[in-house]
């Protein structure tokens, strides 16, 4: 009775999670490789939002994606490309990593929150309501900050979710 309980369960949890909306957190949109996936979902319309990284974490972009690009170069591809999803309709909210135990104090976090949001209002001509964290880890100084920049968080649960590096793999 008991496993069949734990059976029930584990399909309940499988079939919410089937039917929630798919969104996106676009971190190597700059890679032409994986932005040519990105144009395919984004032309299906398979993707409910694109939680987008700013180029405010260029240097989780040299070690994670071991960019050649600098900064300047950066900004500018993505945001060329960040504009196409726009032309078609996509929606964009902010993605930003900070560090894997936020090993960070709250003057540091709320600028580079304030400077990616202010980068996509600039550049992109769109104010982001929603926030994802990278890796999902935030703190309590997280939630304060946006708070102050009207940023909604959104936790891992409400959607599922995928990498865009993954659509290459
Ligand atoms: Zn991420």
């Amino acid at each position: 009775m008991t496993y069949l309980k734990y059976l029930i369960g584990r399909v309940r949890f499988h079939l919410t999670n089937y039917f929630k909306p798919l969104i996106a957190h676009t971190e190597g949109i700059f890679i032409d490789e994986i932005w040519e996936q990105i144009k395919k979902k984004a032309l299906k319309k398979d993707i409910l939002k694109w939680y987008v990284m700013t180029p405010i974490n260029y240097e989780y972009f040299k070690v994670f994606f071991n960019t050649k690009y600098s900064k300047k170069e950066l900004a500018k591809i993505m945001k060329k490309r960040y504009k196409w999803l726009l032309e078609r309709n996509q929606r964009l909210e902010l993605h930003v990593h900070f560090n894997k135990i936020m090993n960070i104090s709250y003057e540091n976090q709320e600028e580079m929150i304030k400077n990616a949001k202010d980068w996509m209002m600039k550049e992109l001509g769109v104010k982001p309501k929603e926030f994802i964290s990278g890796w999902w880890v935030y703190n309590k100084d997280t939630i304060e900050i946006l708070r102050k920049n009207n940023l909604k968080l959104i936790k891992e649960n409400k959607y599922k979710a995928i990498h865009d590096y993954n659509l290459i793999r």
